[in-house]
């Protein structure tokens, strides 16, 4: 075709597209730089105490930091994953985790707007209440917790300013993990080590999601809402597994042949001054996404986990400090 040999060049030539990742020290933020890194993108990582080299320390609720950063490296994305995202931390830190839930993000938002940067915020299941489950992404929501209700704020502060932006909801992560203390489902491996008597959850059914596969649908709906800008608002994204803690366990120990004999299924709610309240089950119904076909299939989770986990096995630590 003529009119594509006369494009080429100009494609060639055209610089890479730039995303600025918040939270990229975090464990949906490196996923999340990886897999933008991988589709072309020039990437702009953030951090704040983990930031090392080829990533920059930004305090995000430093609103002069915030707008220096964006109108120096003027993005055409802002993937917004910085957050805190420990519910019972939250209840106990609750100044700090909503400055840095709710007022960073609005900053965020406001300068993404005025920069013309598309927005993606990172949301939670944990905005809604666990009563009536699956939720759609027009359903009410209802957070129990500070947490849940700080993103929800995150939420309409990010469409408030930024009404062309998009909020995506997602369940409990795992993923490629620096500790297996990063994630509540990896953190699983260390209660199987122990064959101490375990009680685990049996109540809460949970979702348990890839970051790759969030990141995916990052780079994905980013792409596709730059093309066409009646994809934004709210969308939901879900692995389809249902499981309680206690499930996971017993998934994880089976994918290692370890023994199981020792955990025990909890199935009555812990007291609940001791904890944030959580949602029973918040499964998210992920309809919007799935119509934009993005071609992104939640991976099975007991292959999925053992990658993640295998470093930590005793055989490849023993290796590493051998050979390394
Ligand atoms: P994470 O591993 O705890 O990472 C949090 C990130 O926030 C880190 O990169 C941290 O940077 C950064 N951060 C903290 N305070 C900051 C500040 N003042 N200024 C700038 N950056 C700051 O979190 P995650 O698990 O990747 O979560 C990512 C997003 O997914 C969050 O929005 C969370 O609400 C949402 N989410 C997570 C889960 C889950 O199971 N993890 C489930 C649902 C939704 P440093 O470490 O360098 O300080």
């Amino acid at each position: 075709m003529p009119g594509s040999e006369l494009r080429a060049p100009q494609e060639a030539m055209s610089p890479p597209r730039r995303v600025l990742v918040t939270g990229a020290t975090g464990l949906l933020g490196r996923a999340v730089c990886r897999e933008f890194e991988g589709g072309g993108w020039a990437v702009i990582g953030t951090g704040f105490r983990r930031a090392k080299p080829r990533l920059l320390r930004c305090d995000i609720t430093d609103e002069d930091a915030v707008r220096a950063l964006l109108q120096e490296y003027r993005p055409d994305v802002v993937v917004h994953c910085a957050a805190e995202r420990r519910p019972d931390v939250m209840e106990h830190h609750s100044e700090a985790a909503v400055h840095l839930n709710v007022h960073a993000t609005s900053t965020l938002a406001k300068e993404a707007a005025a920069g013309g940067a598309l927005l993606l915020y990172i949301s939670s299941d944990y905005v809604f209440d666990g009563r009536n489950p699956p939720y759609g992404e027009d359903d009410s929501p209802s957070p129990l917790n500070l947490y849940g209700r700080s993103k929800l704020e995150g939420e309409r502060e990010t469409l408030r300013h930024c009404p062309g932006g998009l909020v995506l909801r997602v369940p409990v992560l795992y993923g490629q993990v620096q500790s297996v203390g990063e994630s509540a489902v990896t953190s699983l491996w260390e209660t199987l080590q122990t064959g101490e008597d375990r009680g685990l959850d049996h109540l809460m059914k949970r979702h348990p999601t890839h970051t790759e596969d969030v990141a995916a649908v990052c780079r994905k709906i980013c792409e596709r809402a730059r093309e066409d800008p009646s994809v934004r608002g709210v969308f939901h994204f879900s692995a389809k597994e249902q499981m309680t803690k206690y499930e996971m366990a017993v998934c994880i120990a089976e994918a290692f042949n370890l023994p199981t004999g020792h955990l025990i299924p909890l199935t009555e709610q812990p007291p609940p001054q001791q904890f944030a309240l959580r949602p029973m089950n918040s499964q998210l119904s992920c309809c919007r996404l799935e119509q934009l076909n993005l071609s992104v299939e939640p991976r099975p989770f007991r292959a999925a986990v053992q990658t993640c986990l295998w470093p930590f096995t005793p055989d490849k630590l023993w290796r590493q400090t051998v050979f390394h």
